[in-house]
């Protein structure tokens, strides 16, 4: 089928005005925020419902051409977009669907950005149950879900998927399924964890590659009463480590975060930085502040104003972690961030951050060369264990600087998930190639899955590069 022949077959099945092959249309569906490039779709398709898009992937199956699921592209780590695909934007899906504090859950459509169903819930004084990633105001839902979002407050709440009840989702042959509860028609999305094994969790970090979301049941939560800010500078980022250990025992935090390397917080001395978020009813989050303070104490942690954090918590502007606001902190523009980030036990800390200071000091004068910038470590502490972000920055004016920052991702990512001991979290068509094939049988039985549910490789190709 030739692409006039395409378009008039989506027209009919989402409407003319929902389908566009125009050159200009199709580069902006290309790159994510991150640093790979990739293809040019054929064409681009909007569905506007579930139906649709099981319309449009049984028509990709019966002419064996891919399909690239789009939510908003806030994604770092490498869209994969596969030339000459075609290009489904779930920005139609734009619905939310039900409000149900009777079973204290919100179904929405996948297209919906995070913060707006946020902001329909604290009308009546309810929140999402996690309050999101730093993509919160941009990213689809059906994409933070797909991705599994590394969410903020991830300390005490978990992760993005762990709140999730069910999902409606097309298969890669065009079938249309529920997960959870209402997998029984006769059945509200109440649990997850219904009618055998949990299928919910296939979707969940898979990128699209086993099926496209369209809705999701959510658990929703009361706003809580208070919210409560620390921030403490150590001399020694071990003895950070040991600190916020001490407090995931405690469960004194909502959210920790550590800062280490990278431009130091304005006006604070000190090698290590955590920020501490706690939110509660007045008197259990004074009460957890302070188990926080003795934490730190106990490992010469100072406390200083916590400004940066609230407005960090407020504004989630990730320039506010190190006490500045956004003008002078994205003043170097445009440097552009190819991240390797990823899950550890807290006090592998220790170790993984002593490498990775190694690594930066035995390769001080190839970073000048390419003007590579080190923007920091990142971590967000999880509830057992630590998310830890490394971000360095390439000039993307300078050609070579790009080259050597992407080469220096792979060296990254092949350190850290080897002697780092670091298991990759984020992953995306420009990760996956050095995470994936380290995972022994766990990738051949993702590798089978794939070619069992996708047998015509339509969704997604290479993303997960499990095909
Ligand atoms: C300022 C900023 C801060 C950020 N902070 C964080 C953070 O704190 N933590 C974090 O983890 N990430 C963070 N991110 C990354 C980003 O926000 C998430 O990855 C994001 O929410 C993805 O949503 P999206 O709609 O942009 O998905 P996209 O980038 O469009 O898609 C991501 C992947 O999911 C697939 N996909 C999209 N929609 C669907 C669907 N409906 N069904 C199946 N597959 C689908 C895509 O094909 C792709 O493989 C941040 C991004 C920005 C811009």
């Amino acid at each position: 089928m030739n692409n006039s022949e395409l378009k008039q077959q989506l027209e009919k099945l989402v409407g003319a005005e929902n389908v566009c092959d125009e050159m200009a249309e199709r580069i902006c569906y290309s790159r994510d925020c991150g640093p790979d490039k990739a293809g040019i779709p054929d064409i681009v398709v909007k569905p506007g419902s579930t139906e649709e898009v099981a319309e449009v992937v049984k028509l990709a199956n019966k002419i064996k051409k891919a399909v690239y699921t789009w939510g908003r592209a806030t994604t770092f780590l490498g869209s994969g977009v596969p030339q000459g695909c075609i290009l489904l934007s779930t920005t139609r899906l734009n619905k939310i669907l039900k409000i149900d504090p009777d079973t204290i859950s919100v179904t929405v459509q996948a297209g919906v950005i995070w913060h707006s169903i946020d902001a329909e819930l604290n009308k009546d004084g309810w929140e999402l149950f996690i309050p999101g990633g730093g993509g919160l105001f941009s990213g689809t839902v059906g994409g933070s879900v797909a991705v599994n979002v590394i969410p903020h407050a991830i300390t005490e709440y978990g992760m993005t998927g762990d709140h999730i009840l069910g999902l409606e989702v097309v298969l890669p042959d065009g079938t249309i399924m529920r997960t959870g509860a209402s997998a029984n028609p006769a059945c509200q999305p109440v649990e997850r964890y219904a009618n055998g094994p949990d299928v919910t969790g296939l979707f969940l970090g898979a990128y699209g590659t086993l099926g496209i979301i369209t809705e999701i049941t959510y658990r929703i939560r009361k706003i809580p009463e208070v919210e409560q800010f620390a921030f403490y500078a150590f001399d020694d980022y071990k003895k950070a480590a040991e600190a916020v250990n001490e407090i995931q025992k405690e469960g004194a935090a909502t959210f920790v975060i550590g800062l280490f390397a990278g431009p130091k917080p304005k006006d604070v001395e000190g090698e290590a930085f955590i920020h501490i978020i706690v939110r509660d009813s007045k008197r259990e989050a004074s009460y957890r502040l302070d188990q926080a303070k003795r934490c730190c104490e106990a490992f010469n942690g100072t406390a200083h104003d916590a400004f940066g954090t609230k407005k960090y918590w407020e504004d989630h502007m990730y320039s506010w972690l190190r006490n500045v606001a956004p003008g002078p902190y994205y003043a170097g523009a445009p440097y552009m961030c190819p991240e390797v980030a990823g899950f550890m036990p807290t006090l592998q800390l220790k170790d993984s951050l002593a490498l990775l200071y190694k690594y930066i000091e035995d390769h001080k004068a190839e970073f000048e060369k390419h003007d590579i910038l080190i923007k920091g470590f990142d971590a967000y502490f999880t509830r057992n264990g630590v998310y830890l972000w490394i971000d360095t920055l390439y000039n993307e004016m300078k050609e070579d600087s790009w080259e050597y920052g992407l080469k220096l991702r792979g060296k990254l990512c092949d350190l850290m998930y080897g002697e780092g001991k670091m298991a990759a979290g984020g992953l995306g068509a420009g990760v996956a190639p050095h995470a994936m094939p380290k995972l022994g049988s766990y990738f051949t039985f993702l590798k089978q899955l794939k070619k069992t549910m996708d047998p015509n490789n339509v969704l997604n190709p290479g993303v997960l590069f499990l095909s």
